[in-house]
């Protein structure tokens, strides 16, 4: 019985004493926050996901960006079980990961009206917000998402190229207005989808007003949310979202950027992200 030696005791003890301070000290520094690997398995066991670095973020957007709502904010596209290999898509089996280890790391699903209601002094935000937004209105959003959201019960951001609705693989009007109607929110994406830089004051009116109206038209409620197709601004840009919207979303987080109602950030999620961990490090 090797276990009667209290040598061969000592020696075992010593060296897992050591194995769990190197484990621990790994993750006080942030080494585990990975998606794979054995030893960033055991620490989101033991510890649940790692969200400090996030946390960080979000007391440095405070002081930089006052006023803001200080949120985390995350754009998806496609939510299929196929395309595996497709980097905007995200299996939907992933994306119920990703709300339960949210869930599990505290945070509180929030809506763009909060947003609102934060703005105007209304009502605090929770500390851990989350804002989980989808671009372009794909059906499988409508599919494959929105079921997880419901039973979830977490309120989804949809972001819908107006000109598209019911077209190629795209939702359809009946569609938002059956998500609108279980606590979804609709925003809009524009009309065509194009790169709003590029464009004169004239062209750049009509894709926010025009989608707007359309979107209006269909949910019969008012839409105060716009994402950015491509997430690019500029100031004509920014001049006519204010004309038209309350807020307006980037897909990009530059931790050194303010932030304005009008350029809030997003961490775009993609399919290489298996677990929230790795999408704070997006950019
Ligand atoms: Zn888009």
């Amino acid at each position: 019985m090797p276990f009667n030696n209290h040598k061969t005791v000592f020696i075992i003890t010593g060296f897992l004493c050591i194995c769990i301070g190197l484990f621990s000290f790994a993750r006080y520094m942030g080494w585990l926050a990975q998606d794979s690997g054995l030893l960033a398995m055991i620490a989101r066991t033991v510890y649940g996901p790692d969200v400090r670095r996030e946390m960080a973020r979000l007391k440095h957007v405070k002081e930089i960006s006052p006023g803001i709502p200080p949120i985390t904010a995350l754009c998806y596209h496609e939510v299929t079980p196929d395309r595996e290999n497709d980097c905007m898509n995200v299996k939907p089996e992933v994306f119920r990961r990703h709300i339960r280890e949210f869930k599990e790391a505290g945070y509180v699903f929030i809506h763009v009206g909060d947003l609102l209601n934060h703005a105007a002094g209304l009502a605090p935000l929770p500390e851990k917000a989350l804002l989980i937004t989808f671009d372009d209105g794909y059906a499988d959003n409508y599919n494959y998402a929105f079921p997880v959201l419901r039973e979830e019960q977490v309120p989804g951001t949809f972001f819908v190229v107006s000109g598209t609705i019911g077209k190629d693989n795209r939702m359809t009007a009946g569609q938002l207005r059956e998500m609108q109607a279980n606590g979804m929110i609709i925003g809009s994406h524009t009309v065509n989808h194009e790169n709003l830089t590029g464009m004169n004051a004239k062209d750049i009116d009509f894709e926010l007003r025009t989608s707007k109206e359309t979107l209006e038209k269909i949910l019969g409620k008012p839409v105060c949310a716009l994402a950015y197709p491509t997430g690019k601004v500029n100031e004509t840009v920014l001049d006519k979202a204010k004309s038209y919207y309350d807020m307006a979303f980037v897909a990009v987080v530059r931790q050194e950027t303010k932030q304005t109602m009008y350029t809030l950030q997003r961490y775009g999620v993609f399919n290489w992200n298996k677990h929230i961990e790795s999408i704070f490090k997006n950019r």
